[in-house]
């Protein structure tokens, strides 16, 4: 059995934040504001598990307004997710995701990102997609505002 999820995650630029994208930390002037490490690629890729395994989304399973996940390591609920889906008996295999922002430019990050997340998914770096690309200069994130990502994730199972 073959199911597919799809995520979806937007956060907005302030200062005084490091940008972690993928778990990895990225040299940049401004960070995502969020309750968690604002991490949006593992929280697309978070729901796009989840969503493959009709098991919810993130916010139901880490709850912004719990105290446990106040400046939460989002890689760790992404392996969180990986532990729910298993107990249904499913398993991640391929992971694809798309960050969309003008600034910085993700390329030289991409190859750390996909270890980063190959690692917390159990997959190899050749499973895990990362692009990137920019909004050209449209709407919020043209204007520098923020982020989104978009993620869609392969699970098997039985
Ligand atoms: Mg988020």
């Amino acid at each position: 059995m073959i199911r597919t999820g799809i995520g979806y995650d937007s956060h907005r630029f302030v200062e005084g934040r490091p940008l972690i994208l993928g778990g990895q930390t990225i040299p940049h002037t401004h960070g995502l504001a969020g309750h968690s490490d604002a991490d949006a690629v593992a929280h697309a890729l978070t729901d796009a598990i989840l969503g493959a395994a009709a098991a919810g989304d993130i916010g139901m399973h880490f709850p912004d307004t719990d105290p446990r996940w106040k400046d939460a390591d989002s890689m760790a609920l992404l392996r969180s997710a990986c532990e729910v889906v298993a107990a249904r008996g499913l398993r991640v295999v391929q992971v694809d995701v798309t960050v969309i922002l003008e600034r910085p430019r993700l390329g030289p990050h991409i190859p750390a990102m996909r270890t980063s997340l190959a690692a917390a998914l159990g997959l190899s770096a050749d499973e895990v997609s990362v692009k990137a690309t920019t909004n050209e200069g449209m709407g919020f994130i043209g204007r520098g505002e923020g982020i989104a990502t978009m993620a869609v994730a392969t699970l098997e199972g039985n």
